[in-house]
């Protein structure tokens, strides 16, 4: 009787031993090469069963095998369809593409400016002189942004003058609002007397403070510090409207030529159509320039 014979038949009787006698002499054929015993790889984390459930568990990441914990958890019918591709498992992982980092801006000694409490001197006369012009405003609290841009003591300015609207209401400084309340009674309101026979009813604007750069550039605008102003229409007393445009007609041409020639001077900085990103609109601003010079183009 062979050894696998002499178990079969003894085990039943609980006398397996004694085949190990007939087993040493005779010895089984054993193959040559023996499979390695597979190992199989711990559960994510090597939670033990027991703690399964008060343990949060990590999301398997895509084209991962589910974890040992998360089998235990998924019921059978939540397995992935079949025919779906899996990912190797070497895959490198889906990567966010890193935030656009802010482009640094040009430092700006305005962009120092803090508040003081009470009000400078000089901001206090300029409000006395916007009440003297008929500004209609209301003091607003300080703008400050990380970018640098910077406006300590703006206005909410809603009419230039007495009979003059300022659409919408718009945030800037002080000498801003000054500078065009003049403007509008000196320069605009004539103009508009001259060439169409009646008064100035309101002033459209397109942009006063914005916290940005100047186009295509890392230099803050004069806009961040509340020094511009955009203005992109003209409203007169009879109804009638001028736009700021590229190709006026003649008596309107006129008109805007002429305040915008006029604006050269009060305002450091004068651009409009015909010059790159303002054929929309006059930018007018208060830039601080080194001998008082302008640019007007
Ligand atoms: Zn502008």
């Amino acid at each position: 009787m062979d050894f696998r014979a002499c178990l079969r038949f003894l085990t039943v009787l609980g006398l397996s031993a004694a085949c190990l006698a007939g087993a040493s002499a005779q010895t089984p054929k054993l193959p040559e090469k023996v499979p390695a015993p597979k190992v199989h790889a711990p559960p994510a984390g090597n939670i033990p069963p027991e703690h399964l459930g008060d343990t949060p568990v990590p999301e398997a990441r895509p084209g991962d095998e589910a974890s040992g914990a998360e089998k235990a958890k998924k019921p059978a019918e939540d397995k992935k369809p079949a025919g779906e591709p899996v990912t190797p498992a070497t895959a490198p992982l889906p990567t966010e593409p890193p935030p656009a980092a802010k482009p640094k801006m040009q430092a700006d000694p305005r962009s120092e400016e803090k508040p003081l409490s009470p009000m400078p001197a000089a901001e206090l006369a300029c409000r006395w002189r916007l009440r003297d012009l008929g500004v209609a405003f209301e003091d607003r609290p300080a703008e400050a942004d990380e970018a640098g841009c910077s406006m300590p003591y703006p206005v909410s300015v809603r009419g230039l003058g007495k009979d003059v609207a300022l659409e919408p209401a718009a945030l800037m400084n002080c000498a801003t609002a000054e500078a065009a309340a003049r403007f509008a009674r000196d320069i605009i309101a004539p103009a508009a007397k001259r060439e169409f026979g009646t008064g100035l009813k309101s002033v459209t604007h397109a942009s006063a403070y914005v916290c940005r750069p100047r186009n295509g550039t890392t230099k803050l605008s004069e806009h961040a510090f509340g020094n511009a102003l955009d203005i992109s229409r003209f409203s007169l007393a009879d109804g009638k409207t001028v736009d700021v445009i590229l190709r006026p007609e003649e008596t309107e041409a006129r008109f805007l030529g002429a305040v915008r020639k006029a604006a050269c001077g009060p305002f450091k900085t004068v651009l409009g159509p015909g010059n790159a990103d303002h054929d929309t609109h006059f930018h007018l601003d208060l830039a601080p320039r080194r001998n008082g010079g302008t640019v007007c183009e």
